[in-house]
């Protein structure tokens, strides 16, 4: 298999070859900068074996092995170079690059399932008692209830730990929490929801995982809108609100289009354009327009 550079020369930098080579041979220093002993690889009486600590190489002027730190424990070890490699990653602590990525796999996952509960919190909310003031604003703005369910439009009550509670009940740490944007940090060291008493927009990748939140004031708050900053699982920039939903539409119709808000989205999808989506952030992008025409290359745009 192979190593990507980085993770090779961060490995020799990790392993001093002094130190590696010192607990197979007797080191002395002789001359110049460099250190002698017996050699390991063949049979002798005075020191032939060198160490460049300054070069992180070693030499033997008897039996001409040399080579850098991975090659010195092939030799020694009698082991193949990506076994090598594990050997002196294990020393130094340091995880091989495919554990680093099942690693950074597995969390990403984690952060998907802790988004998923969230939106569930926040759905249940906003149809529990508590989401009296959601309930009112969803009437006002005539948005139906096939439609709160469509987009799985929720509630974020007005406190500072319902969410962080609800989730730590479901094995939730702050940090996880804390990486995907749903709380903040607080100046007492403890953390508080990001959101609190907004009408809440799941924002769902293509295949309808929840990947962030945008935050809507119903009480003429500034902003009007927050949206999940970005986190492992969210480059906002890039993003597009309700392509998910609107994948159908957008195959059947072989148009999408493009609006400034969500609630523009949900208003257009309530009046039978299901083909409709906003992107997120404050101006339209490249990487927006890439995702759109991959779906279909009748884009139209209404903007105000
Ligand atoms: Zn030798």
């Amino acid at each position: 298999m192979a190593f990507p550079e980085r993770f090779l020369d961060e490995l020799t930098e990790r392993n001093d070859i002094v130190d590696v080579v010192s607990q197979y041979v007797r080191l002395t220093k002789k001359s110049g900068a460099n250190l002698f002993g017996l050699c390991p690889f063949h049979s002798e009486k005075t020191p032939s074996f060198s160490v460049a600590p300054d070069k992180q190489i070693y030499h033997c002027f008897g039996c001409g092995k040399g080579g850098g730190v991975i090659n010195f424990i092939m030799e020694i070890e009698n082991l193949s170079f990506p076994d090598a490699v594990a050997f002196l990653a294990r020393r130094a602590n340091m995880p091989l690059p495919e554990e680093a990525q099942s690693e950074d796999t597995s969390r990403r996952a984690r952060l998907l399932e802790l988004n998923r509960d969230a939106a569930r919190f926040f759905h249940d909310m906003l149809k529990s008692p508590q989401g009296a003031p959601a309930q009112d604003y969803v009437r006002r703005r005539a948005i139906s209830p096939a439609m709160v369910t469509r987009f799985g439009l929720g509630f974020a009550p007005d406190s500072w730990e319902s969410l962080a509670n609800a989730m730590r009940r479901k094995g939730y740490s702050d940090q996880e929490m804390f990486e995907a944007g749903l709380v903040k940090h607080g100046k007492s060291g403890g953390v508080y929801d990001a959101f609190r008493n907004r009408l809440m927009f799941p924002i769902r990748n293509i295949r309808g995982q929840v990947i962030a939140f945008s935050a809507r004031t119903m009480i003429g708050e500034e902003p009007k809108y927050i949206n999940t900053g970005d986190t492992p699982i969210f480059t906002k920039g890039s993003e597009v609100f309700g392509l998910y939903e609107a994948r159908k539409s957008i195959q059947d119709k072989k148009r999408v289009i493009v609006v400034e808000g969500q609630m523009d989205v949900i208003q257009l999808s309530q009046a039978g354009f299901g083909e409709a989506c906003a992107p997120l952030g404050t101006a339209i992008r490249a990487e927006h327009i890439e995702r759109l025409l991959k779906m279909t290359d009748h884009v139209i745009f209404s903007f105000d």
